[in-house]
């Protein structure tokens, strides 16, 4: 059985006074007798009160990004290391922002996995079509390329720290949610291109997300697709009654 996970993805939001209360919020809101493991992924520098504040919750802490270098010269970066060395073991990479707005290559995206993975952290890995490659009739390949340059170079026995999270871009922060049929149908293509590649034991086990406005009134209608195992939560991640709301819809 794949593991059902709902996680927030804070973005730029949050100062240290605030990513406290939304803590304590969420604490105070978010289940903890479902069987759903729950994410938070507040801004680098309020990571390591985040795990101090969870330390003793079913809430986990991930960062939002990490580089891809053991250490050295790269000023404004942070490492693999230093996030295990605060407790931290997930990061979600590859998100659609670092490919857009930070240049984010698949290449890059690749050695990236392989710093995470050789540190045994676990990857969220993000990927998702363009509107303009949906209007093409382009998406599949897109998102079949995505997973092949940056993420299919990987041993098999590393699927077990790797998490997808399908994010059509057109759907990000816009309002418009991919219907419950296009999130299944592109997740049953995903977990198809896993399956032909790696076969059928780890395309059964690998949790599929899907990111793209998610909220309290559609997330119930999506989670119920047999394809989709949860959610990667942007806006309705910063308010503890939207996220717990989501939470319990899976
Ligand atoms: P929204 O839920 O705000 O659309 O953001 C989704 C997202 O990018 C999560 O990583």
């Amino acid at each position: 059985m794949r593991q059902k996970i709902v996680a927030g993805n804070w973005k730029m939001h949050k100062n240290a006074e605030e990513t406290e209360d939304l803590l304590n919020d969420l604490i105070d809101k978010l289940p903890n007798d479902k069987d759903v493991e729950i994410i938070v992924a507040p801004t680098f520098i309020n990571l390591s009160s985040a795990v101090g504040h969870l330390e003793f919750t079913n809430i986990q802490v991930a960062a939002q990004n990490m580089y891809q270098a053991e250490s050295g010269a790269y000023t404004g970066e942070i490492s693999a290391d230093m996030l295990k060395s605060i407790g931290v073991n997930t990061v979600i990479l590859g998100h659609s922002e670092r490919r857009a707005i930070f240049h984010e290559t698949d290449a890059l995206i690749a050695n990236k996995v392989d710093t995470a993975l050789k540190h045994e952290m676990r990857v969220i890995f993000c990927f998702g079509e363009e509107l303009k490659d949906r209007q093409n009739q382009q998406h599949f390949n897109v998102v079949e390329n995505q997973l092949r340059d940056g993420l299919f170079h990987i041993e098999k026995s590393a699927w077990s720290n790797i998490v997808l999270a399908y994010e059509p871009v057109w759907a990000i922060g816009t309002g418009e949610t991919a219907s419950p049929e296009q999130a299944q149908e592109m997740h049953e293509f995903i977990r198809e291109t896993v399956r032909k590649a790696f076969g059928s034991d780890i395309a059964e086990d690998v949790s599929i997300l899907y990111g793209g406005s998610v909220k309290p009134d559609n997330a119930q209608e999506i989670f119920s697709k047999p394809d989709v195992d949860g959610g990667l939560i942007g806006g309705a991640a910063l308010k503890a009654d939207d996220f717990a709301a989501i939470v319990n819809a899976i």
